[in-house]
């Protein structure tokens, strides 16, 4: 999470929505990404998509079944239906969306053997101000069953979750 940190640190730096995303097989990163809609004008290039890209690239294949996906905002449907043809092993992401995020739709539009790690939920998800009753009833697996402690994994999601309100909030 922290290398997609970075990437969502370089968006910032070139004026792009701060999101990032790394794909990782076998400890290794195979693919990293951050949005860039404004520099490609494209308006499906966001991380997600960008890492998915450049780790299928790497191992000269179309399905991700043994790796990761970690980026730092809940994915949006498109990247959601993306990761699900790529038949994604896993998904950790850092803070949710309760706007735009994949989660308000049911049945999961991710590949059914997709295992989800949201590192942290309401608390910290892209707007604050969001009411928890919003959200769906069938919540990711929480934080605390992650291997690293809950806690470490609530202050990254926080840090996710402050890129991009700070981001905004410098451009208003
Ligand atoms: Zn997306």
């Amino acid at each position: 999470m922290r290398a997609a940190l970075q990437q969502a640190q370089e968006a910032a730096s070139e004026g792009e929505i701060p999101i990032g995303a790394v794909v990782v097989c076998n400890d290794r990163i195979i693919g990293v990404g951050h949005n860039m809609t404004e520099r490609l004008d494209d308006p499906t290039a966001h991380a997600e998509m960008i890492a998915l890209t450049s780790a299928c690239n790497a191992i000269g294949g179309k399905y991700l079944n043994d790796c990761t996906l970690y980026v730092t905002v809940e994915p949006c449907p498109m990247c959601a239906a993306a990761l699900n043809w790529a038949q994604l092993g896993r998904l950790v992401y850092g803070a949710a969306d309760p706007k735009r995020g994949y989660s308000l739709y049911e049945p999961s539009l991710l590949h059914p053997r997709t295992q989800v790690t949201a590192l942290c939920t309401a608390s910290c998800s892209t707007q604050p101000d969001a009411r928890p009753d919003l959200w769906p009833a069938s919540q990711p697996e929480a934080a605390s069953s992650l291997a690293t402690d809950s806690s470490r994994a609530a202050s990254l999601a926080d840090e996710c979750s402050r890129l991009v309100s700070d981001f905004f909030a410098a451009r208003r």
